[in-house]
């Protein structure tokens, strides 16, 4: 090696907290608590409370390493925790807490938590399976009303720890490499699965995802966090605001549409991020109330594809551009967006909105190849479908202490991330399925997504699943769920026959179109196809 390199400097979290004390000590941090008031203070008070919590963390008796558990929805003590534990050197387990009871029970036991950090709204979850949690020591309760009470043992209440605990922290040295959060994978099949971050894949992840040509965020914004801090690092939202400084607002258990709306309206927020089910809500709550959105200069909206008519709806109707994203918990989760475009004023915004529609491009760091079925890379032509691979420093290199997957991981290191794809020559990528979302039929395959997307495009049509049911003859076909815009005035099989007919292969059409009120949605606001697949085999759909 050659003599006079750089500084082998640690990449790690204490790096953005110290920021967020030195640069944007004076810079908000908003929540909207349980009761409904609003909660303000700043990063300086903040960064006090987190030196509180670390030293409470010490008189716990908390080991580097050691695994901490979060079940909260988005406010002030989350990012606090967010900050405090892995800057003291353990590991933040974020909980999702809209995961079944066995599957919390799993994780926690799985991940070894020794502490849980927990809403006194959720503490219900862990009371009924608390018998079967092996490892946690204590449970410390947040945001208790006076005549709180529960049924755990060893509890601890949050402002008690940090009360009596210096504003100072001396926190170590850490090395870049050290795990510093762990987060579980949604588990459509099977357990759910950890991924394990460490300080500097987060680090990198951080700088990379604030980019111009990805979520595009710098001090001058006011970002809403409205996908859950539970849900792959809230998309690095916590860190970003830390590192860039933006003032950050948190909506607490609010996921209402008018409640997020009239969020946005009060804090003048410029930037929100979340799933499309809540923007689609929002839209609806927008059009039915009159909230004024207009301070909004951005929605990044990932998690699951955001069909052309909302895209459409956002940008012509409500002047709001959008930024399409795609990723996954295993990809910290950043994995394309479309950031850039809010920038291009050389095109006009149909051609904006046309690439929109597509999952966007690759930040640097991210590297790609979609393979086909016989392990052959396949060409970036904009047709050759494949399965989407990719590696990086912020991307999954195996499951936490499970080797049940280990067919994701290819023998020349890259994770398969079970999503099938289209790749243009210049990089957009396209995503056309999940591999066990596909429908087989006769042979031939035939894209849930695309036929969904297509579907939704209808006007008298809000939301629509499709899933793939047993049939004689094709082997698989597609049944249609729709959920009408208005309960009067239905869209009929006819007329959605011939909307498909116009986009799609004949033998795509869907031999049913079922009316049901709702689709069931998992714990990150997807449609549930799993449970669909299981209602119809249990004949109630
Ligand atoms: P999760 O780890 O729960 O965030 O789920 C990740 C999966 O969500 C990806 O593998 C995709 O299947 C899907 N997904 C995420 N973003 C998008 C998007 N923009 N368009 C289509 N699917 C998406």
């Amino acid at each position: 090696m050659l003599q006079g390199l750089m500084m082998d400097y640690p990449l790690t979290m204490t790096h953005f907290l110290e920021r967020a004390r030195r640069y944007h000590h004076d810079v908000e941090i908003v929540t909207k608590q349980p009761d409904g008031s609003l909660h303000r203070y700043t990063y300086g008070d903040a960064y006090r409370r987190v030196c509180r919590l670390a030293n409470a963390l010490t008189r716990l008796g908390a080991q580097p390493g050691d695994r901490i558990g979060s079940l909260a929805w988005n406010h002030y003590q989350h990012f606090e925790l967010y900050f405090a534990v892995p800057c003291y050197g353990a590991v933040m387990h974020t909980l999702n807490l809209r995961l079944a009871p066995e599957q919390l029970a799993y994780v926690i036991n799985h991940a070894e938590d020794r502490f849980i950090f927990a809403d006194a709204s959720l503490t219900p979850m862990l009371e009924a399976i608390q018998p079967h949690l092996k490892s946690v020591e204590r449970y410390i309760i947040i945001n208790a009303p006076p005549n709180f009470q529960t049924a755990l043992p060893n509890v601890l209440h949050y402002e008690d720890i940090l009360r009596d605990e210096r504003e100072a922290f001396d926190f170590p040295q850490l090395d870049e490499r050290a795990a510093a959060g762990l987060c579980y994978t949604s588990g459509t099949t099977g357990n759910p699965k950890g991924a394990l971050y460490s300080h500097r894949s987060q680090f990198i992840h951080t700088i990379a995802a604030g980019a111009g040509d990805a979520l595009s965020l710098s001090s001058t914004d006011t970002v809403i966090a409205v996908v859950p801090m539970f849900h792959a690092n809230a998309w690095a939202l916590p860190y970003l605001s830390a590192s860039l400084g933006f003032k950050f607002v948190l909506p607490g258990p609010h996921l209402r549409p008018e409640a997020l709306a009239q969020l946005i309206q009060d804090e003048k927020v410029t930037v929100a991020a979340g799933v499309p089910t809540l923007w689609i809500g929002m839209y609806q709550a927008i059009k039915a109330h009159g909230f004024d959105v207009s301070s909004l200069r951005a929605l990044i909206v990932g998690g699951a594809a955001f069909p052309k008519n909302w895209i459409e709806a956002y940008e012509k109707e409500l002047g709001i551009p959008v930024v399409h994203a795609w990723g996954m918990t295993e990809m910290s989760p950043m994995g394309t967006s479309s950031g850039t475009l809010v920038a291009r004023t050389d095109l006009s915004i149909d051609e904006r909105i046309a690439i929109k529609t597509h999952q966007g491009y690759a930040p640097a760091g991210v590297e790609m190849r979609i393979v086909g079925d016989d392990g052959k890379e396949l060409p970036w032509d904009g047709q050759s479908v494949g399965e989407i691979q990719v590696r990086g420093p912020w991307i999954v290199g195996a499951y936490y202490k499970d080797d049940s997957a280990a067919a994701q991981f290819t023998p020349d290191g890259w994770f398969r991330t079970g999503d099938v794809a289209t790749i243009d020559p210049k990089g957009l990528l396209t995503i056309t399925d999940r591999t066990k979302d596909l429908i087989k039929s006769g042979g031939e395959w035939i894209s849930s997504v695309a036929l969904e997307n297509v579907i939704m495009s209808h006007p008298k049509v809000l939301e629509a699943a499709v899933i793939a049911v047993p049939n004689e003859k094709w082997s698989e076909r597609p049944l249609a769920l729709i959920v009408p815009r208005s309960a009067d005035d239905r869209p009929t099989p006819e007329e959605l026959q011939d909307l498909i007919a116009a986009h799609c292969a004949k033998f795509w059409i869907p031999d049913e179109f079922r009316l049901i009120e709702s689709i069931p949605k998992t714990s990150v606001g997807k449609f549930d196809k799993k449970t669909l697949r299981q209602m119809y085999a249990e004949g109630k759909l």
